[in-house]
């Protein structure tokens, strides 16, 4: 399927897919907020293709406020740059220099709409207000005051705003929110300024029920509810940032993810209430009242970033476990699932498993080992060659045996379970990494996701 051309699409008629699905049916002319992804930006042609886009979305009555990440790849270039200046850059002029990404797409993107006749001015996460803690590169927006692009949209302007940083309430410095942060900014955003939107564009139609990249036959998604969208987000599916879902879920925002290479509707994410109020009192189209009729499970996600510890031979004792993780805690190590065998009863030891993000595999095989002698255990056992595979659905909730199928389908693949956790809403397994892929076809096929016919465009490149 060829992209739809853009020039021909958007300036046939406005875009209806920029309002919320509600059952008003009053023409809106409130404020959108639109976040272009890397992907979405990544040279001048595509920056001229979005300001385009942007222009259309003016034209059709809304005030637009544009949240934008960096050029294609120029995070990870700058990262690698700082690396090579310093092999442990210090976090405030890491945080100066990543920021300094989104500063030149948001200029450049401000110049492509003023050369379209549409004035447009650009505004770092400082001046847009975006007020975080002090913890650089992972700092928490605590509180947004965008008295400067309100005054902007005011005067008639699309106001365009730098992803991923904020200022410090602190110490004044700059900041920045974590990889893939410009998601939450716009979301922030969009509550602060109270939008209809937040629209989320990226390089892929939406929310999809497995990564076409894995899957091609992967459906997209119409209408996910924020908690699902948080569990997806959780376990690996790249398509939000998990703070961006958290703040929407909490602001009752709607999400609209979508591609910036197609006028297609995405996936709007929505609470479980709108989401049955669009499906009672509109006329929801036979897609979503198909998919979301038989909905019990809304798609598989993975993960390739964790890895795994096992800490063997450790004594049943009362207190032991506690020891292990409390150490884990102090070193800021966020743990995913947790495994404890039953202790052989010849020797009184027991095995505990666990897994963490991969990135932070050394600083916790350093804790754990300078904890030998005061627990006692035999030895550790570090595996990052393993993936986890996620089935997520609120159907669960009430539907039996659905554990039974997904792990069969995973057998019959050939798979080996090596751990297993639950939520109300996901099941999740760990596997051999080599055999995520194998494990996702499988479940993805055991519940009968697929689409008729391949309807994932994968426009971009990075995923992002
Ligand atoms: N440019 C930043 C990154 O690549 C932020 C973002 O894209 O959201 O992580
Ligand atoms: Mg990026």
């Amino acid at each position: 399927m060829a992209p739809v051309r853009l020039d021909e699409a958007l300036f046939a008629s406005p875009d209806p897919s920029n309002t919320p699905p509600s059952n008003s049916r009053t023409v809106s002319v409130g404020i959108v907020v639109q976040k272009y992804g890397g992907s979405s930006v990544s040279d001048a042609a595509s920056i001229k293709r979005v300001a385009q886009r942007i222009v259309a979305t003016k034209k059709a009555g809304h005030d637009v406020v544009v949240v934008v990440s960096a050029m294609g790849d120029t995070t990870d270039e700058l990262l690698d740059l700082a690396h090579e200046v310093s092999p442990l850059p210090d976090g405030r002029e890491m945080d100066m220099l990543l920021t300094a990404g989104e500063r030149i797409s948001m200029a450049l993107l401000a110049m492509a709409i003023g050369n379209l006749g549409q004035q447009a001015q650009s505004f770092t996460g400082s001046q847009a207000g975006v007020i975080t803690d002090s913890v650089h590169g992972k700092a928490k927006i605590i509180d947004v005051t965008p008295g400067r692009i309100r005054k902007a949209v005011g005067e008639g302007a699309v106001a365009i705003v730098a992803g991923f940083q904020g200022v410090s309430q602190d110490s004044k410095d700059i900041t920045t929110l974590g990889r893939g942060g410009s998601d939450t900014t716009a979301v922030a955003l969009a509550a602060a300024l109270d939008a209809e939107v937040c629209e989320i564009y990226t390089d892929v139609d939406g929310i999809f029920t497995a990564d076409p990249r894995i899957v091609p036959n992967a459906r997209r998604i119409p209408l996910l509810s924020y908690e699902e969208t948080l569990e997806m987000a959780a376990n690996g599916a790249k398509i939000l940032h998990l703070r961006c879902v958290e703040y929407a879920r909490r602001n009752l925002m709607p999400i609209h993810v979508r591609s910036s290479f197609s006028t297609k509707e995405g996936t709007w994410v929505l609470s479980t209430e709108r989401i049955a109020e669009r499906l009672a009192d509109e006329v929801p189209t036979e897609q979503e009242a198909s998919v979301m009729e038989q909905a019990i499970i809304s798609g598989v996600a993975h993960d390739r970033s964790e890895s795994k510890i096992t800490v063997v031979g450790v004594p049943d004792k009362v207190g032991e476990a506690a020891r292990i993780f409390e150490v884990l805690a102090e070193a800021q190590i966020n743990i995913d699932m947790i495994v404890q065998n039953v202790s052989a009863a010849a020797t009184g030891l027991t095995d505990i498993s666990f897994t963490l993000p991969r990135a932070d595999g050394q600083t916790a095989m350093t804790a754990l080992a300078r904890l030998k002698d005061e627990v006692g255990y035999a030895q550790l056992q570090y595996d990052d060659g393993v993936g986890k595979v996620s089935l997520i659905g609120a159907g669960m909730r009430t539907n039996p045996g659905i554990s039974a199928r997904f792990f069969k389908s995973i057998a019959d693949a050939g798979v080996n379970i090596e751990m297993i956790s639950t939520s109300e809403i996901r099941i999740s397994v760990v596997v051999n990494e080599a055999q995520i892929d194998d494990a996702v076809s499988a479940a993805h096929a055991a519940f009968d996701l697929e689409a008729d016919e391949v309807e994932a465009v994968v426009y971009g490149g990075t995923g992002r």
